[in-house]
């Protein structure tokens, strides 16, 4: 098969190449990879400045739908032709802390497909089959794709945040990420702006379009005043910073009232500058947030079955996995939401 490969540390050194079909360990499937998601650390990978460890000649991926097409030994409730996505933690230690707790996305141990092991732009991926989840019949291939980054903002916005009905949620940075934290949020019965920039005016449309109570463009209105005058003057109960800009971390503490709830949600790859004093000030309980564990991807499952989150309009590109690298081009570009790669 053609698989996209990291072939080597260092900018750029991504290729498509040849490599046997892979065949399946004890315990483990082969899924046939129906569609796959551009995450944006696949483009940190590109650059190699990804913190995750990685370890090339890798094929990258990690956010995958397809068919189950061979099982391997001992692998017991799953047959063949079954329609799956699947957990990117190809293998944790079981035994730490973390693992014993169910937080096995914090296990020191873990190597997680797509960075260490091979993942899914490629014809087939190897998937554990502890890792494996069904698709709800409603849920097509293109929506089952996004699943892994709808549980990266479950375990996230609702496992780890909390929201409650009429909680005042701001949103900072209108990508996938903030889209599906926003359509969460308002599920949990909270109101929501999406915030962004003059770039996102795409964006924000598509957040009104799928839900959003309000969207502002900051070079157009200062988000913060509108928060204020939408809260009673309090500010948000919630933020959720989804851009991984620096600048989106200071607006987001000055949008946030007293005892107000901030996640960090989005990744920077680099120190950022920061008045972390408005924390003290303001009694604001911070919270972080990486990947995702089982519990949110059941949850994610069960909201995309009941039509309470929608994946497949966060997708604006498909591409044949040959035209990779436009789709990257596309994708670092910030023109689109999701762009799915398809294997032929
Ligand atoms: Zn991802
Ligand atoms: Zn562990």
């Amino acid at each position: 098969m053609i698989g996209l490969f990291k072939t080597a540390i260092g900018d750029g050194n991504m290729e498509l190449r040849e490599t046997p079909d892979p065949e399946p360990g004890p315990g483990q499937v082969v899924v046939e990879v129906k569609a796959a998601g551009i995450c944006g650390s696949d483009l940190h990978i590109f650059h190699s400045d990804v913190k995750v460890p990685i370890k090339p000649p890798v094929i990258v991926g990690h956010e995958f739908s397809g068919t189950i097409s061979k099982l391997g030994d001992g692998v017991t409730g799953w047959k063949t032709g079954e329609r799956v996505t699947a957990e990117p933690s190809a293998s944790i230690c079981g035994q730490c802390v973390y693992c014993r707790t169910g937080y096995y996305n914090l296990c020191p141990e873990r190597k997680i497909s797509g960075f260490w092991v091979d993942g899914a732009f490629a014809r087939y991926t190897v998937v554990p089959q502890d890792r494996l989840h069904r698709l709800p019949d409603n849920v097509d291939f293109l929506a089952g794709a996004l699943t892994e980054p709808l549980a990266c903002c479950v375990h996230g916005v609702a496992e780890l945040t909390g929201v409650s009905a009429g909680d005042n949620v701001a949103i900072t940075g209108p990508g996938p990420i903030g889209i599906l934290s926003m359509q969460l949020a308002k599920a949990f019965g909270a109101q929501v702006i999406v915030i962004g920039t003059e770039k996102d005016s795409g964006r924000l449309l598509k957040a009104k379009e799928l839900g959003a109570d309000h969207v502002v463009n900051l070079e157009e209105k200062d988000p913060v005043s509108l928060v204020r005058q939408l809260t009673g003057g309090y500010g948000a109960d919630i933020v959720l910073e989804c851009s991984g800009a620096g600048s989106a971390v200071d607006m987001g503490l000055d949008i946030i009232r007293k005892q107000g709830k901030y996640t960090q949600v989005g990744l920077f790859y680099k120190p950022i500058n920061v008045d972390f004093e408005k924390i003290a000030f303001k009694e604001v309980k911070l919270t972080g947030t990486f990947s995702q564990r089982w519990t949110a991807w059941r949850k994610s499952l069960l909201l995309m079955a009941r039509e309470k989150v929608l994946t497949k309009p966060v997708i604006t590109d498909v591409f044949p996995l040959s035209e990779w690298r436009e789709a990257f081009n596309k994708c670092e570009s910030k023109q689109g939401l999701k762009i799915i790669l398809k294997p032929e």
